[in-house]
């Protein structure tokens, strides 16, 4: 199916193609034996789809478009700091085939002109010439994901005519920045040259750079991304010779060309780009291949400095623990606190890739919040990758605000932020796996701080339960009277949804939530209860089934009135019915109330 894209690059194709300007290389013989107007261009996206038009399937060698896949495997050979010191990466505006060091450093000036690409070469590890060529071609391979030959009359051409490089191996040998012999440099640097390509290949290849030194297609890791984002630098401002300030500067995009006719453009993260066309302007770049690239740079918006948007935000939501309270479920005294002093315990939550900008705005908002602020909980279940620099400045905002005495933990089922994480399950705190479990935390430090009394008690005795408290001494004991008093063990389910009416609950000591389980399996809390609550009261009042599960968090011990004592009660003690039910329908609005700002305070997000 053709689609949106194919028809963009066909059309960029088509215009380009009307272009026959420019002469096919012939310094080397062989060179000038292709078909001059042949004409492809491919655009390999980092997910590995590869849109072709024209003649994507022809060969021809890869000529300079080699420097930068030598240059990448001498970097992982010798490591960059020993390979600066043999090779500058300066701009040099000079030809590709300039005999010249840089008069200060006496170095090759950039790995994408002969002298440096010569070095590269010389510098690539290996017993001999053969297994050093083996491992070139090996590694060009795996860019293009499949395996690349040699194309030995090229070779023999350039070999015969190759006196200018050959000038440029003796210069470097007796400058000291090859050792060993010079021709032994150039002839390995022929020969990668004269490696064999198709523009697709090279699209491959092209796209393994995007995407961080990753082979699209096949998932091989070729290169360090580290080092990948070197290569990607001098081919920014040395891959298009003497062209590429201007270069950059139109088309934006990384990129190097060969006098095979081929170029290759890279946009990190995206795509990798190659166009074939032989026929080649001054500096020795093909014309259709500039052409079709500062088309499809300007025409699909490539510029790599092409700026969409400043940095979003990393925070998407801040809000205090009163605005949205936890799931666990308060008595009116620590209701009336966190009402009170909520402001104090703060629930910010982050989203997309936390590199340094995003970190730093999330950092200094949540670290320069006012005075007051006491507890902290940094959700970043929405964050999508946190860099380095961004961790290390987390974990700082974690040590600056423990000292200034603010608690702090973060919602992390995933572990993205590495040592926070371990460090936090030492003595500093927790990472919890979700968010209502940090608030909870959150309101408990709060609790603790600012409501010594009326807390939520461990255990209660039945006579005292809240449910209870508006009746006369009659009418309790009357309710007491048939009471069933059961325990169960910590985990253990006290009803399941589904259940029919089997009483109402009267929670005496221990913990217990009501879940739901949705169609995936997944567990969701509903509410907590503990010691002073109830539960169980709807489906006595209407004789209906439960809609959730109540299991328990803790060990537990709850006071039943049965269904039928309940039915029975009707008869008996109307006015005492009457007390329950006002006392129950109280209760159910303040947990309306709580259960409307978790939702409103924080935009649903839960
Ligand atoms: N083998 C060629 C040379 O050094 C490569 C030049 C190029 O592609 N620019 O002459």
């Amino acid at each position: 199916m053709s689609t949106v894209v194919d028809a963009l690059i066909a059309n960029i194709f088509d215009r380009t193609a009307e272009n026959r300007d420019g002469t096919l290389a012939d310094y080397i013989p062989e060179l000038a034996a292709v078909a001059p107007d042949s004409f492809g261009i491919c655009v390999a996206t980092v997910d590995g789809h590869v849109y072709e038009v024209g003649d994507t399937r022809l060969p021809f060698t890869i000529q300079s478009i080699s420097k930068p896949f030598t240059y990448a495997l001498a970097l992982a050979d010798c490591g960059a700091d020993a390979i600066a010191t043999k090779i500058d990466v300066e701009p040099s505006g000079e030809a590709f085939n300039e005999i010249s060091l840089d008069p200060h450093t006496e170095r090759p000036r950039n790995p994408m002109i002969n002298a440096g690409a010569i070095t590269a070469a010389a510098l690539v590890a290996g017993p001999d010439v053969d297994s050093r060529f083996e491992r070139i071609r090996r590694a060009y391979s795996r860019y293009a994901g499949r395996a690349l030959t040699f194309n030995d009359s090229v070779y023999a051409s350039e070999s015969r005519t190759g006196h200018r490089n050959r000038a440029i191996g003796h210069m470097l040998r007796s400058f000291g920045i090859i050792a060993g012999n010079p021709d032994e440099a150039v002839d390995l640097y022929f020969r990668q040259c004269s490696i064999d390509v198709t523009c697709r290949d090279l699209s491959l290849m092209a796209a393994t750079m995007a995407n961080n030194g990753v082979n699209p297609l096949t998932q091989d890791t070729v290169l360090d991304p580290a080092l990948v984002e070197r290569v990607l630098s001098v081919m920014s401002t040395c891959g298009m010779y003497d062209g590429a300030g201007k270069w950059l500067y139109e088309v934006g995009l990384p990129a190097k060309s060969g006098v095979g006719g081929g170029v290759i453009a890279v946009l990190p993260g995206q795509i990798g780009i190659a166009i074939y066309s032989p026929r080649l302007d001054s500096h020795g770049n093909s014309v259709r291949g500039v052409e079709a690239c500062r088309a499809l740079s300007s025409e699909l918006e490539l510029h790599f400095l092409h700026v969409t948007r400043a940095a979003r935000s990393a925070i998407r939501a801040r809000y205090s623990v009163s605005d949205a309270p936890s799931r666990m479920r308060r008595t009116l005294a620590e209701r009336a606190t966190l009402d009170d002093v909520g402001n104090r315990g703060r629930i910010y939550e982050l989203h997309g890739d936390l590199l340094f900008a995003g970190a730093e705005t999330a950092v200094r908002e949540i670290g320069g919040s006012e005075e007051g602020l006491e507890v902290v909980v940094v959700d970043v279940r929405r964050v999508d990758e946190v860099g380095g620099i961004a961790r290390r400045m987390i974990e700082t905002l974690r040590a600056d605000l423990t000292e200034r005495g603010c608690a702090i933990t973060f919602v992390d089922p995933v572990g993205l932020l590495g040592n926070t994480h371990s460090n936090l399950s030492g003595s500093t705190g927790r990472v919890y796996a979700d968010l209502d479990a940090a608030v909870q935390w959150c309101e408990d430090i709060l609790l603790d701080r600012y409501c010594s009394t009326a807390r939520q008690s461990r255990s209660v005795a039945v006579s005292e339960h809240p449910v209870l408290s508006s009746l006369s001494p009659g009418q309790l004991e009357w309710f007491t009277d048939d009471l069933e008093t059961r325990t169960y063990a910590r985990g253990e389910y006290i009803v399941r949804r589904g259940d029919g009416a089997c009483g109402l609950f009267l929670l005496l000591s221990g913990q217990v939530s009501t879940t739901v389980t949705d169609q995936s399996g997944a567990v969701h809390r509903i509410v907590t209860l503990s010691a002073g609550m109830s539960f169980g009261e709807m489906t006595v009042i209407l004789d209906s089934r439960f809609l959730n599960d109540v299991r328990t968090d803790t060990p537990v011990t709850v006071a039943v009135l049965t269904a039928d004592r309940y039915a029975e009660m009707t008869a008996a003690e109307p006015e005492l019915k009457l007390a329950l039910l006002e006392r129950l329908a109280v209760g159910a609005y303040e947990q309306l109330d709580v259960m409307l700002r978790s939702v409103l305070g924080q935009g649903g997000s839960r």
